[in-house]
């Protein structure tokens, strides 16, 4: 299915496909988004593979709830220090085909530089 060992956000993580690093702490780097949807696109991924949401919160198992929250503070922290407050930004997870995601690492985007359209995506 999506195997680690071909996980594009991994290899930007552990360094083999380069990716500047806007933002780093222990657990999350930062990086521009390749494809921007807005003047200011950035992703926030976990340094540990996790696939998406549905794996961070199986029905069985244990629950990413910690991670999760500190992903929000980390993302917020990067969208305040880029800038984007207090005018604000827009925080988007997708989670598997029908909610768009396209790479099978965790992340979370953050948009903003201009005034964002009402619509979710
Ligand atoms: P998703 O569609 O899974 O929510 O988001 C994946 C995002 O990763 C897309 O917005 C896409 O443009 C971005 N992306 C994919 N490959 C790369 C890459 O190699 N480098 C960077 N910086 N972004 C990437
Ligand atoms: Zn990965």
């Amino acid at each position: 299915m999506h195997k680690k060992s071909d996980c594009i956000f991994c290899k930007i993580v552990d360094g083999t496909i380069p990716a500047p690093r806007v933002f780093e702490n222990e657990q999350f780097i930062c990086i521009k988004d390749i494809q921007p949807h807005a003047k200011t696109h950035l992703l926030i991924i976990p340094r540990d593979h996790i696939e998406s949401l549905e794996t961070a919160f199986p029905v069985q198992g244990p629950q990413q709830t910690e991670l999760l929250g500190q992903m929000m503070e980390f993302g917020t922290r990067v969208a305040r220090d880029s800038g984007l407050l207090p005018k604000g930004f827009r925080s988007v997870i997708n989670t598997g085909a029908d909610g768009g995601q396209t790479v099978f690492h965790l992340h979370l985007h953050i948009l903003g530089g201009q005034a964002l359209s009402g619509k979710l995506a």
